[in-house]
């Protein structure tokens, strides 16, 4: 069966509100279509697409918060693009945007918990221009856990910190202890218990007992955020709940270098989100990098690393109907400006933020599988 994720129920509906997409000529691919090639000027960020929320909608005191145009402020303040880790600090500060966000029940406060109803996130950060990385897995209790990483990759000489230890170490340097299990997310988890076996004593609650919402979410998400400076420096973080449900202690691609994020300063940065065991066993983002090192441009880059993954899972038994199982989005940001994404399937889209406009805007992704 074919998993419904927190980013393939976004990223649908991302698609069909068309007047929120901007589409730049031939932005959308297929298999058969050649890859797009998109560029924009530095400052620029692209993120998945829950790193743009939009403008102000009818009635909201002030536009939403977005990732992509806070990272964007960031690099276009002066003080902090001069600093050492100034580009850094850009990228977290634009993730920690949908970390503090309740309504994201794929990252940070709100995120959906493990099988036992405990959130517990998964966060890394790379730095291009020294080629650090830091990383924090099965974090609980911590809203930022990209912050966390990034202090990871700045006072330690370690890469990636697990479980308690990285609890302590977050607290250490001042992230307060917080609840992250919101009302809306026990009651998704809730719902989701009382339903995962017929043979336990937890009852299916009747239909009329449970509003629509809870009957729609999703299981996944992530946000995967790469930044270009005008230095032409690159960063990318990648954080998440990871998979919703999952046995406590599981770690997924986020936190991985090489997986769920990869950035070399000579070439370019990649990310991804959907199902991380596949990214993990394909060193996704390392590979979309690679790629691009070899010549291709980002979109290309992203097309054929999926395609791979595709093929791999073909062999792991991971397909029905002819497709993979599961849905996986790849986004990479090369060196000279170039950028672009692509899903495992047909209408997925990206956030992307430039110097030139200063304002966020969601791209069509393009796609290896017609839906
Ligand atoms: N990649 C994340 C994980 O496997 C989940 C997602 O992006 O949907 O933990």
């Amino acid at each position: 069966m074919k998993r419904m994720t927190r980013r393939s129920f976004l990223e649908g509906v991302a698609a069909t509100g068309a007047a929120a997409l901007a589409q730049p000529a031939c932005a959308a691919s297929s298999q058969s279509a050649p890859a797009a090639v998109r560029r924009a000027p530095a400052p620029l960020v692209i993120a998945s697409a829950n790193g743009w929320r939009g403008a102000a909608r009818p009635g909201d005191p002030a536009p939403r918060p977005s990732a992509v145009e806070a990272a964007l402020a960031r690099l276009g303040d002066a003080q902090v693009a001069a600093g050492k880790y100034g580009l850094l600090e850009a990228v977290v500060a634009g993730v920690g945007v949908v970390e503090d966000d309740p309504e994201d029940h794929s990252v940070g406060l709100g995120g959906l918990p493990n099988e036992e109803g405990v959130v517990q996130l998964d966060a890394a950060v790379m730095f291009g221009p020294t080629h650090q990385a830091g990383a924090v897995a099965a974090l609980e209790n911590i809203q930022n856990p990209a912050r966390a990483a990034m202090y990871v990759l700045r006072y330690t000489d370690h890469a990636l910190i697990v479980g308690p230890g990285a609890y302590r170490f977050a607290r250490a340097f001042g992230l307060p202890h917080a609840e992250l299990l919101t009302e809306e997310a026990r009651r998704l988890w809730l719902y989701w218990k009382q339903r995962a076996s017929e043979r336990d004593d937890w009852l299916t609650p009747p239909e009329e007992d449970v509003d629509e919402s809870t009957r729609q979410a999703s299981s996944g998400g992530t946000i995967h955020l790469s930044a270009l400076d005008a230095r032409g420096d690159l960063a990318a973080a990648t954080t998440t709940s990871g998979l919703a449900y999952k046995i406590p202690g599981r770690v997924g691609d986020s936190p991985l270098v090489g997986a769920g994020l990869y950035c070399d300063n000579d070439v370019g940065a990649a990310g991804a989100t959907g199902r991380g065991e596949e990214v993990i066993v394909n060193c996704g983002a390392y590979a979309i990098v690679a790629a691009m090192r070899r010549g291709l441009e980002p979109e290309a880059a992203c097309l054929e690393t999926l395609k791979e993954v595709a093929e791999k899972a073909r062999r792991r038994g991971l397909f029905q109907d002819g497709k993979p199982s599961f849905g996986l989005t790849f986004y990479a940001l090369r060196k000279d400006g170039a950028y672009g994404a692509a899903a495992m399937f047909e209408g997925g889209s990206f956030a992307v933020a430039d110097a030139a406009t200063g304002v966020g805007r969601l791209e069509r992704c393009a796609w290896v599988y017609d839906r």
